[in-house]
């Protein structure tokens, strides 16, 4: 018998959108996961557990074979790079945009910008695309609060409704890229267990496609 697959799993908002779409596909955890401090639960697909896990984690689980898929937004795979993934599906989930954005009425003033983001390699690679040179400041959270507290003049940072930036008297400029959230494969596991892999995969194609059917 083949060892067991391992599915990662990203917690919070994505993990919300991605129960129900795993649970068309017949992959349900055998207990409730928001109930539960546990990190590891068996699924009623047998021989598939999932681990659920912060979302920048997703991929080195991932890339490491410690786990043989995983459920990870764009976002992190653009900062992160896929070296050792495949990436399968678009799970069509957790939309959102990764953007820049800046005070209301903001003027670039110069050939120079500081940018407040966690995402230091995204925002690096679109300035230079701009022949802007960015002096990035690697933050973990409240991206907002930078060009507030002058430590930067724009942010990079992900955009849903805009709420939270007009919140903060900024307003988003740019559109770098468009996120959903993906599944992601070792690339070694997916040669090494490709039949039973494979399954997994066409189920949540099919449950994707059910979901957007609906
Ligand atoms: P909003 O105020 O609706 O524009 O949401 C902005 C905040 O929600 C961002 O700063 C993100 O931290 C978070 N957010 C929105 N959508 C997502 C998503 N799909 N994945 C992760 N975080 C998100």
């Amino acid at each position: 018998m083949s060892r067991p697959l391992t599915l990662a799993l990203t917690k919070g908002r994505i993990l919300k959108e991605t129960l129900p779409l795993l649970a068309r596909a017949g992959i349900e955890p055998l207990e409730d996961v928001s109930a539960s401090r546990k990190l590891v639960f068996e699924t009623t697909l047998p021989g598939l557990q999932l681990v659920i896990i912060r979302g920048t984690d997703v991929p080195t689980y991932v890339r490491h074979g410690a786990a043989d898929l995983g459920v990870v937004g764009k976002d992190i795979l653009l900062e992160q790079g896929a070296d050792g993934l495949y990436e399968p599906l678009d799970l069509n989930i957790a939309r959102c945009r990764l953007m820049t954005a800046g005070p209301v009425g903001w003027q670039r003033g110069g050939a120079r910008v500081r940018v407040a983001t966690k995402f230091v390699n995204v925002a690096r690679r679109h300035f230079a695309r701009q022949g802007l040179h960015a002096e990035v400041i690697k933050l973990y959270g409240a991206m907002e609060l930078a060009p507030m507290m002058d430590l930067a003049d724009l942010i990079v940072d992900i955009v849903d409704t805009g709420n939270t930036l007009r919140a903060n008297g900024m307003e988003p400029l740019e559109e770098i890229a468009s996120i959903s959230s993906r599944l992601v494969v070792n690339k070694a596991a997916m040669r090494a267990q490709h039949g039973p892999i494979q399954k997994v995969v066409d189920n949540i194609a099919a449950a994707v496609a059910a979901a957007e059917a609906a």
